[in-house]
């Protein structure tokens, strides 16, 4: 996965794209700094490795009908659908 580029999800049971349940699992390295009161801000995290575990659709749950999509793609239907509008 390229940074920047955020994953994009497709239902297509109900053609949702903007929508979903993500489970991820994410392995991050992070500098954690506590004022002396103890008080702990987090910063600078970085994420090493991510999985993403489960997609399913916030519409109709349904979770087997959701795909990736390239960004791309996804940038041409959306104008698309502004058209048709
Ligand atoms: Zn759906």
């Amino acid at each position: 996965m390229a940074p920047g580029s955020p994953r994009r999800y497709r239902c297509a049971a109900c053609g949702n794209l903007t929508r979903f349940n993500v489970v991820v699992t994410r392995r991050t390295r992070a500098f954690y700094h506590y004022t002396v009161g103890g008080e702990l801000s987090v910063e600078a995290e970085e994420v090493l490795s991510e999985v993403v575990e489960d997609v399913s659709c916030r519409w109709c749950d349904h979770g087997r009908a959701v795909e990736e999509v390239d960004a791309n793609d996804l940038r041409d239907a959306d104008r698309q659908a502004a058209d048709d509008r």
